[in-house]
């Protein structure tokens, strides 16, 4: 099959999987599923990562059997590739067998699709859903309006916490209408160039991933954001107080002040013990402190 053929059903099926259409998918699977496929034109149509990313997404909302088809397809391109392989890399006719040795070896060489979000230490996990990802990114491309303000490191760990906030905060469900449209207002409303109040508020933890998560609209746009802003400043320096300038130097983090890198970090248990720990930054060259959870 012609890679620029093999591009577009790449693209057809990543659509299915945007619209979460996944038991549309069963023509597309049937039609690649007559097709050779090499290596080389894995690797460049990136069908390998949408196909797996369609068996997950269809997993998870219950088509099991377009997952079941995808898992199929995934494991016969295995399977074709062990026996190019052993051709010298030549395609050739398709073998139904091959040794479950030889699939346990290219397993590795198999591009799948890769959902780790990038993240510091190990306080968010990358999720399976690559609807719930596609947040992420929305969230983050949100934080990221005024360009090179926040690290991107920082700014992608706290668009998982708002994600996984609003995750939470709606039953656990990436379908549900809720939570999409919690993400949908977030999103608006942090990449909104006339607010940056709440975009600075959120990444200097005034505003934490959960208070954002339960945040109306109206909160988040108007004055009451200013309210709000007095408010949970309050609290805030209360939890600072908490912390010591002890901490871990690093250079993770960007002073919002005056943008040095020079901090030291605390993390603490602030709330219940299976809640996740906030961390506290300070600023060793100009003071300024401030915290995430
Ligand atoms: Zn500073």
């Amino acid at each position: 099959m012609p890679l620029e053929e093999l591009k577009r059903y790449a693209s057809q099926v990543k659509k299915l999987c945007d619209k979460e259409k996944y038991g549309d998918a069963g023509q597309l699977l049937n039609a690649l599923k007559e097709e050779k496929i090499t290596k080389e034109l894995l690797e460049s149509s990136k069908i390998g990562h949408v196909v797996n990313a369609l068996r997950k997404g269809a997993q998870n909302a219950g088509h099991t059997e377009i997952a079941a088809q995808s898992k199929s397809l995934i494991k016969q391109w295995k399977a074709q590739m062990a026996q190019n392989a052993d051709n010298g890399g030549t395609p050739k006719v398709q073998k139904t067998e091959s040794s479950s040795q030889k699939r346990e070896k290219e397993k590795e060489k198999l591009p799948v699709a890769n959902d780790s979000s990038p993240n510091l230490g190990a306080s968010i996990q990358p999720t399976s859903d690559p609807s719930r990802n596609k947040c992420r990114e929305l969230l983050q491309k949100a934080l990221m309006v005024d360009k090179d303000k926040y690290q991107p490191q920082f700014v992608s760990l706290m668009a998982a916490k708002i994600e996984e906030a609003i995750f939470t905060f709606h039953g656990c469900s990436s379908s549900d209408t809720k939570y999409r449209n919690k993400i949908r207002s977030r999103y608006s409303n942090l990449k909104d160039a006339k607010n940056p109040e709440l975009r600075d508020s959120v990444m200097s933890g005034i505003i934490s991933a959960e208070k954002l998560a339960s945040m109306k609209p109206e909160e988040m746009a108007s004055k009451q954001l200013q309210e709000l802003r007095k408010k949970f400043t309050k609290e805030a320096i209360n939890d600072h107080q908490m912390a010591q300038n002890e901490g871990t130097k690093t250079d993770m983090f960007t002073c919002g002040k005056c943008k040095g890198k020079e901090c030291t970090y605390t993390q603490l248990q602030t709330r219940s013990a299976d809640e996740p720990m906030t961390t506290f930054v300070y600023c060793m060259s100009c003071g300024n402190r401030w915290k995430f959870c």
